[in-house]
């Protein structure tokens, strides 16, 4: 199954775990695995909180200061830090399902990261009966 996602900005979290929900009810799974899968080079995957918008921006500023967007890169297409930080956040997670749900924490959700937006992007879920 895969989910759609447009970015708006450069750099952006966008809160997909609606979008997994709803791709989990309609498999009718009840207990098992989805594996989130962004397939691109310059977008992430992560799961943080939610509940404060704040913790959103303050992981945003902090890899752009950990990864400027100039720094003299060799890479042509001049976003290097995009794919530095898709690497340093990573591509994918594994996330439980018990009684049909996703075993997200209470302050838990899943991010979809865009590095390098406005852009449409795509996320693979591949769910794991058990
Ligand atoms: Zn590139």
């Amino acid at each position: 199954m895969i989910i759609n996602v447009k970015t708006d900005k450069r750099t952006e979290m966008v809160d997909i775990t609606s979008k997994v929900e709803d791709a989990l009810k309609e498999t009718g799974i009840m207990a098992g695995l989805v594996h989130l899968y962004s397939m691109h080079t310059t977008a992430a995957i992560t799961i943080n909180e939610n509940a404060d918008p704040d913790v959103r921006s303050d992981i945003s500023k902090t890899l752009d200061k950990l990864i400027p967007w100039e720094n003299n890169y060799q890479h042509m297409e001049g976003n290097s830090a995009a794919h530095l930080k898709t690497t340093l956040v990573g591509t994918s997670e594994l996330i439980p399902i018990e009684n049909g749900k996703l075993m997200l924490g209470t302050w838990q959700a899943v991010f979809f990261c865009e590095f390098d937006g406005p852009r449409h992007r795509k996320v693979k879920l591949t769910f794991m009966k058990s």
